[in-house]
């Protein structure tokens, strides 16, 4: 049995907030505009921080981009030239973007998907862990820790107590850390326990 050989495939880019997901992801996608290759990038409407029709990174690298609600819009707006699509944000979108992004990626398409892996209580992020199974390539970006400058992975959120697992914001919410210096919130795990287990003496 032959098959013809697609280049459709899901390459996911995650990490921390300001790991540089936004300007890798646009990193890519200007290469293959280079390439000559049409493309289309699509965010959650959610996301209104800088603009609704650019994704834009910290360091204000930007490209225009369509701002949807729900996952399934992406299938609606995708042309039939387009050969790459990018997908920032992701980890707002429900689990529907994990078959979305497939079905992209088995119609010959690259698929190019930026997200939060953790929030910022340090747990798995919406449909994040499943498009990291599925993908052909994942690369894991690091920020810089805030507290002690070590390679950060993890989100902390410097203000407020809201517990609440989506709240928008930027430098004057969120700062990167590693994970001795995050602090995640506390909170009751079920079993009467604070999450997470204190961390071990060193
Ligand atoms: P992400 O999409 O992952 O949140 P961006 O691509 O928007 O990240 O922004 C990355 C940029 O953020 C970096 O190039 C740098 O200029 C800036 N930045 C701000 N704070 C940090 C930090 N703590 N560590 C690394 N980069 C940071
Ligand atoms: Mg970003
Ligand atoms: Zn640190």
């Amino acid at each position: 049995m032959f098959h013809k050989t697609l280049p459709g495939f899901i390459e996911v880019i995650c990490g921390s907030m300001f790991s540089g997901k936004t300007e890798e992801l646009v990193r890519r996608l200007k290469r293959s505009q280079i390439a000559r290759q049409k493309i289309q990038v699509f965010k959650p409407a959610l996301d209104n921080r800088y603009s609704t029709d650019h994704v834009q990174s910290h360091d204000s690298n930007r490209l225009p981009s369509r701002a949807v609600e729900k996952a399934k819009d992406i299938l609606r707006f995708v042309d039939d030239n387009t050969r790459v699509v990018g997908i920032d944000e992701a980890q707002f979108f429900d689990d529907s973007v994990v078959d979305i992004a497939q079905k992209l990626a088995y119609r010959g398409i690259r698929v190019i998907v930026a997200g939060l892996d953790m929030d910022f209580q340090g747990q798995p992020f919406g449909p994040m862990p499943k498009l990291l199974a599925v993908a052909e390539q994942v690369t894991k970006l690091s920020a810089v820790c805030m507290i002690c400058g070590g390679p950060a992975t993890r989100t902390q959120r410097t203000s407020g107590t809201s517990t609440q697992k989506i709240v928008v914001g930027a430098k004057e919410l969120y700062e990167a850390r590693c994970r001795f210096c995050h602090e995640p919130h506390e909170q009751e795990n079920g079993e009467g326990e604070a999450y997470p287990a204190p961390r071990p003496a060193v």
